[in-house]
């Protein structure tokens, strides 16, 4: 096992929870680090669809999962406990999803405007729409 399914398997453990093959495939799938669809979390995984809500539903209480709303799309990935802080770069044609690396610059500011505001942040999304390098063309 690699760090963040150790890390994966405490979080469970120290919860009250097993290591089911549900929640083991789920957290393997979203490991590729692309944010996914409810519907594309179902035809990826062998399982009906209320187990795979009742899965994301427990992965989000544990801070397991986010919820990121991507265009019209409710999307889940790994939070930032398994992966890099990133953003989002969402092509409205195509719908495609690109990471976004994290910029200390950029971090540096969302912190510094939010205590402008006496606001001590959580955490944040962020979302650029627009097109990808394929759909830039066709516009
Ligand atoms: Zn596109
Ligand atoms: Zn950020």
């Amino acid at each position: 096992m690699n760090r963040e399914a150790i890390q994966f398997a405490k979080i469970l453990k120290k919860s009250g929870h097993s290591l089911t093959d549900p929640r083991k495939r789920l957290f393997k799938l979203l490991g590729s680090g692309k944010a996914m669809s409810v519907n594309e979390i179902v035809s990826a995984l062998p399982y009906d669809r209320s187990t795979i809500y009742r899965t994301l539903e427990l992965f989000q209480k544990l801070g397991i999962v986010v919820e990121v709303h991507l265009g019209w799309k409710h999307k889940f990935e790994l939070s930032d406990m398994f992966q890099h802080h990133h953003h989002h770069l969402t092509c409205i044609n195509c719908g495609k999803v690109l990471p976004l690396k994290e910029d200390k610059e950029l971090e540096n500011s969302i912190a510094h405007l939010s205590s402008r505001s006496s606001f001590k942040p959580v955490d944040h999304q962020l979302e650029i729409r627009g097109f990808c390098m394929n759909c830039q063309n066709k516009y």
